[in-house]
């Protein structure tokens, strides 16, 4: 009885001991070099290839634990040509749209020393069905579950993401879970910035259509084209990153039909050609808009259909996943200003890279359908960030200032952060500076022979187009995360000269910790008149108004600042 309870508390002891000891974050992949085969009737995907890891961990390592999608089985790890000692246990991680990913813990024939890195050749394969296990087990009903968990590997449509949806190359990660706040995210931002100066080298082909020329495979990435004699219809096609960066690897199988037009890749479904042809008609004004503000689109741009027509939308680089089921001419344009921006403007940084993207689509609904258009756009991103920011004012003071690091805009690889508030802060910079000093800070962005490396690179260059100091601006919204503004009208006091000129002395306030240049509207008699005042954070500011008037009410931030508190914004004037 005693060595039996001995025993067992052995056995937990040493579980518990090695579990300890395992620093799932010890080491990254640097580098992937991999052959992907696909055998779409059997919903397969088998892989074997070479990975380098890096151990960036402060501490020597022998054992790492290495992670695929909950089903796919590990083959072979080998080192140095030689077979090494791995154990295989499933691992729950809301990673995976299965909720779980097959663990390999492998003891390495030597330790790895901090800094240093080991190859390793590995194989492994199984199936990829669609799977919503991860959103289903938290709530989500399963017809809308698989709107968004569309991965799979199919003989009609294939489409499969990475890491964060589906871990078809293998990953090193702590558990995730959907249910924990906002865990699931930090796992994924934390994965995708300890990974984004990896490279990844993939060729992929099916043993599909021997006989099918309409079957197509492609995937996103530089040189994802695989153009041998000039046909594209193959089934072999080879993806590069030199460095991942934003990137998700993304890859997709159908039989497509192809409706491209270089630099314009679409492939569409039979049955969608109306809505593949309103994305045609709206390249020639999308491509002169976003030539006028990026400069001229290089890469190619990819667009890809979805067999569900419900299927949420998905960009990585320059390939974007979206149904063309239905003719939506406004989304076409936004949707192509969007990928055009990103093959304009390459950027190593995501709140430029993916922030001027979606603040051109801004700018381009503002030209279709005016300035209110626009801010109604631009607020539907607030609600993204909103949360967070709150967060980030609410939260006691030391708190804050850890937290302002981690989502500094600068730096983060929070999604909501790099695409909607960006959105607003170039929005911000362009109201503040105008068009022309914008567009000429854009223009003089180089992202390539590593101009882009100082984190003040771009304030300097629209600084030394505006000839105008934005340091306070950069650090509040870019540099740190500071929440957001809260402006209130702190007093006014209407008055009038000698010769009767209606004159109005306003005095704003604003409680945030991040200061704006925000517009405020004074309702008169005789009309209004809209001017703008820049308030410091957690400061007030005062200005004169000449009115056409007798005023009645002020209005401050037409939406295009995002603040903290929306229910303070307007203040009546009462009369003398
Ligand atoms: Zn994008």
């Amino acid at each position: 009885m005693i060595m039996r309870f001995l025993s067992v508390l052995c056995l937990l002891c040493s579980a518990s001991c090695f579990a300890a000891a395992l620093d799932r974050e010890a080491f990254t992949v640097a580098k992937y070099d991999l052959q992907i085969r696909l055998e779409p009737q059997q919903q397969r995907l088998g892989a074997r290839g070479k990975i380098t890891l890096r151990n960036d961990s402060g501490q020597p390592q022998k054992v790492v634990a290495l992670q695929i999608s909950s089903s796919l089985n590990w083959r072979a790890i080998r080192v140095d040509g030689k077979a090494v000692q791995f154990v295989s246990q499933p691992y729950t991680s809301d990673i995976d749209h299965t909720g779980a990913v097959s663990e390999a813990i492998v003891t390495l024939p030597v330790e790895i020393k901090p800094k240093d890195s080991v190859e390793l050749e590995i194989g492994y394969e199984g199936v990829i069905p669609l799977d919503t296990t991860r959103l289903t087990r938290v709530g989500v009903p399963q017809e809308i579950a698989k709107h968004s968990s569309w991965d799979q590997i199919s003989p009609s449509f294939t489409a499969v993401r990475g890491a964060g949806y589906v871990a078809w190359y293998p990953i090193t990660t702590e558990s995730a879970d959907f249910s924990e706040g906002n865990s699931l995210f930090e796992v994924t931002d934390r994965w995708k910035k300890r990974e984004q100066d990896a490279s990844m080298k993939l060729s992929l082909n099916t043993d599909a259509g021997a006989d099918d020329r309409t079957l197509l495979l492609l995937c996103n990435g530089n040189n994802s084209m695989d153009t041998r004699e000039g046909n594209m219809h193959d089934r072999y096609v080879r993806c590069g990153y030199e460095r991942l960066g934003l990137a998700t690897p993304i890859f997709a199988m159908a039989n497509y039909q192809d409706q491209s037009k270089p630099p314009l890749y679409l492939f569409s479904f039979p049955g969608h050609e109306a809505g593949a042809a309103t994305y045609f008609n709206a390249l020639e004004p999308a491509a002169k808009f976003v030539s006028e503000w990026f400069g001229q689109p290089s890469a190619p741009v990819t667009i890809a259909d979805f067999a569900d027509p419900n299927s949420a939308p998905f960009e990585s680089g320059t390939l974007l996943m979206a149904s063309m089921a239905a003719e939506d001419s406004k989304l076409a344009g936004i949707n192509l200003v969007h990928e055009l921006v990103h093959s304009a403007l390459p950027s190593p940084r995501p709140w430029v890279y993916e922030g001027l993207a979606h603040f051109a689509e801004a700018m381009y609904r503002q030209q279709q359908g005016g300035r209110q258009a626009a801010l109604d756009f631009l607020g539907l991103h607030r609600a993204a960030f909103l949360d967070s920011e709150k967060e980030v004012s609410a939260a006691p003071q030391k708190n804050a200032a850890e937290k302002s690091v981690g989502l500094a805009l600068a730096t983060t690889f929070d999604e909501t952060y790099y695409r909607s508030k960006a959105a607003y802060v170039w929005w911000m910079l362009r109201d503040m500076v105008g068009d022309d000093a914008l567009k000429q800070a854009i223009r003089n962005y180089r992202a390539a022979n590593d101009d882009d490396k100082d984190p003040k690179y771009m304030e300097q260059l629209i600084e030394a187009a505006a000839k105008r100091d934005l340091g306070w601006f950069f650090d509040d919204w870019v540099y740190h995360d500071r929440g957001l503004p809260d402006f209130r009208v702190q007093s006014v006091h209407p008055w009038q000269t000698d010769k009767d000129v209606q004159i109005i002395t306003v005095t704003l306030e604003n409680l945030g910790s991040a200061g704006a240049e925000v517009p405020f509207t004074i309702i008169c008699a005789g009309g209004e008149v809209t001017k703008r005042i820049e308030v410091r954070a957690k400061s007030t500011a005062t200005t004169r108004v000449e009115l056409p008037g007798t005023p009645s009410e002020i209005v401050i931030n037409d939406g295009s600042v995002p603040e903290i508190d929306l229910t303070n914004t307007v203040f009546k004037i009462s009369a003398p």
